[in-house]
């Protein structure tokens, strides 16, 4: 085995994030003392003028209530009241629109439409300047009035509602961490067959290809709404490893000896295979291998030659292997643990009373097996394939209507920032497609919160995890109402277009 040279060098290279998703699985993680630096993504504001909802901001100008007229309330020029001029040259009036303009537009013999503006002002002026009156009730143009919000009421611009990357291999912040795949157009992971001294395959790579594909790519097709395309590039070839099963058994725990497992089976396949433009790379262990229980995702980075695979001048950061319980999981088994490879951290072991995970049924990234294992919206949306002019970023009260997620197009999840590393979240869920199974249909309000320093990761222990489903992870139906720190979601109306939710932001 390779042992690390620049130990200092590595941070958080997460690794082990198992794909079973069970209480007989454990993960582990090693972390290092520098942080590497994540990459900021082009920030998708050009979307946000599409949704806008032109909405002019009106400034309330004092206006002072004045007698103008002597003897009536008529605005009538044929009626013989007379009128007290300077009495109405020296009132108050409030710019645009008045009936009192009406009646100064008559003393200053100006056609009557009752709109105080800049032809209006002027006369006013003059007339005043003329008469040696004050001049002190003359209004101005308001300033504000060519400012005009492009949100709706209660809403502002997507950017505000971005998470701060904390840095490392994986994590929720909008910005995507270093090193890991590509979350939208295509995706090429190379497919390596492998077995070992003590236990030879017993059934073609093509039977066990056919678990992963072409569930994998149909799953992401969908998912993505057709933005992130996988495609595999297996090599039907069992490759023999040099170890027993056993050997393989311990290596998927650390991370030098998971790159080993990784980089023997590439170095195996090599001369005969092409590494060229290959994401990533997915070693496939037989599955009558019992000793390898499970298969976890490595999460390499560039920062040294022992932290990456290599093949064909390629540095490869992003691999999986697989275990026995590939055959248990089926074709979501590699979703979940490419959903590592994209930056997503598992959403099991939550450590909460009667609950497995922190938002089962919904994402696969909590349970592989559910009834819902559709990504959650704001994962989504992190991995842009949701626009930011589908997301409502809430910043006061205001009624939102969220469609399906697992349809494409329209406004799909309303966040609401508490700070820069929390938020909460509100999408609806419906039972389709993949999350056919899905019993109870409704509106999803969750928290996402990426702060390590208060976040159940790895082990438990802190209490709160990277995300986590209200409501005792249940849908809101019609009238039901959960609050998270100073925030109030209720669902107004639901149906099959989604559900309108109240959002309420207490000061
Ligand atoms: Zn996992």
């Amino acid at each position: 085995m390779r042992k690390y040279k620049n130990k200092w060098l590595l941070i958080l290279i997460v690794f082990a994030l198992l794909g079973s998703c069970g209480s007989k699985t454990e993960s582990s993680e090693k972390e290092a003392d520098i942080s590497v630096d994540t990459v900021p993504e082009s920030e998708n504001l050009n979307q946000e003028t599409t949704e806008t909802t032109s909405q002019t901001s009106t400034t309330a100008l004092a206006s002072t209530t004045t007698t103008l007229l002597t003897s009536t309330t008529t605005t009538s020029t044929t009626t013989e009241a007379p009128i007290n001029e300077e009495a109405v040259l020296s009132a108050s009036y409030q710019w645009g629109p008045s009936e009192e303009t009406k009646i100064l537009q008559t003393v200053l013999n100006l056609e009557v439409d009752g709109w105080y503006g800049e032809a209006t002002q002027a006369a006013h002026l003059q007339e005043l300047e003329t008469r040696g009156l004050n001049l002190d009730n003359v209004p101005s143009a308001p300033t504000t009035t060519t400012t005009q919000s492009p949100y709706p009421i209660g809403l502002q611009d997507p950017s505000a509602c971005y998470l701060t990357s904390p840095g490392g291999s994986i994590h929720l912040g909008y910005s995507r961490p270093a090193d890991r795949l590509p979350s939208t157009g295509s995706v090429e992971a190379v497919v390596l067959f492998a077995d070992f001294q003590d236990v030879a395959a017993n059934q073609t790579t093509e039977e066990v290809f056919s678990i992963i594909s072409p569930g994998g790519e149909s799953f992401f097709n969908d998912q993505s709404y057709g933005r992130l395309q996988l495609s595999f590039r297996p090599h039907h070839e069992w490759l023999r490893l040099s170890g027993p099963s056993t050997t393989y058994k311990e290596a998927i725990k650390t991370f030098d000896a998971h790159r080993d497992f990784l980089q023997e089976a590439m170095d195996l396949a090599d001369a005969s295979v092409d590494f060229t433009g290959a994401d990533a790379v997915l070693v496939v262990s037989t599955p009558n291998a019992t000793e390898i229980g499970y298969g976890p995702t490595f999460m390499g980075g560039s920062w040294g030659p022992d932290a990456y695979l290599s093949a064909d001048g390629m540095a490869i950061t992003n691999g999986v292997t697989s275990g026995a319980d590939l055959t248990y999981w089926g074709d979501l088994w590699y979703p979940h643990e490419m959903g590592h490879s994209l930056g997503l951290p598992d959403l099991y072991d939550s450590g909460i009373p009667g609950r497995a995970g922190f938002t089962r049924p919904f994402s696969l990234m909590d349970d592989i097996g559910s009834t819902a294992p559709g990504y959650m919206g704001y994962s989504r949306w992190i991995l842009r394939w949701l626009d930011d002019s589908q997301v409502a970023c809430v910043a006061d009260d205001t009624d939102v209507m969220v469609t399906p997620i697992e349809n494409a197009g329209g406004l799909k999840i309303a966040v609401v920032p508490v700070s820069t590393s929390k938020a909460l979240v509100v999408e609806s869920r419906r039972a389709i497609g993949y999350d056919g199974s899905l019993s109870q249909e409704g509106a999803v309000a969750y928290y996402v919160n990426i702060d390590r320093s208060t976040q159940n990761h790895h082990g438990r222990g802190l209490g709160q995890g990277p995300m986590e489903v209200l409501n005792n992870a249940q849908a809101l139906l019609v009238g039901g109402t959960v609050t998270y720190e100073n925030i109030t979601v209720t669902v107004l109306e639901s149906g099959a277009g989604g559900d309108l939710v109240r959002i309420e932001v207490a000061d």
